[in-house]
């Protein structure tokens, strides 16, 4: 038996019913129909006073963006942006991963936030000894993104390509 939570809380069967929450007609993400079916009926058993933080999708954070690896050991690797910050580095615990450039410092090398609100970018200086550049100016407070920015970290740039902002954003509650 698989059930799906709509974003006010009810529980139905989407086999039964569709996407359609049958008590508030509210329609469900149709991935996380179908992706997260089962993770979300699990999810519910231990801990359903978790919601999710950006709507209704199960066990998949969006996406609002992306940086894209044109320089260094990474070169060609994509690597996504969430909503609010970002943190990047070398080690496991950042949000965005570099590995292979040394050069780029373990912790917070530095930040970028995406704003659901105002739907905007930035790229802000990490706490770590090495300087982030945004188009080739080294970075000391907040710079807002543009897409094909170019950001340097160490030997490694990236170009940053925006999802969310003008032209879209999720459906949030
Ligand atoms: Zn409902």
């Amino acid at each position: 038996m698989s059930l799906t939570r709509c974003p006010n809380g009810h529980m139905f069967s989407t086999r039964k019913h569709g996407n359609l929450c049958p008590y508030c007609s509210i329609s469900v993400e149709p991935a996380a129909v179908k992706g997260g079916e089962r993770k979300a009926a699990q999810q519910l058993e231990t801990d359903d006073k978790t919601m999710p933080y950006l709507g209704e999708v199960k066990g998949i954070h969006p996406v609002t963006g992306w940086l894209v690896c044109i320089e260094g050991p990474q070169l060609g690797q994509d690597y996504r942006i969430m909503a609010e910050k970002n943190f990047i580095g070398r080690s496991e615990e950042m949000h965005i991963r570099i590995i292979g450039d040394n050069t780029v410092s373990r912790r917070n090398h530095a930040v970028i936030v995406y704003d659901p609100k105002k739907r905007n970018f930035y790229l802000l200086p990490g706490d770590a000894s090495g300087l982030a550049y945004h188009n080739n100016e080294a970075v000391y407070s907040p710079v807002e993104l543009t897409s094909y920015d170019v950001i340097q970290l160490g030997h490694s740039k990236f170009i940053f390509i925006p999802l969310c902002g003008a032209h879209f954003e999720w459906e949030s509650e």
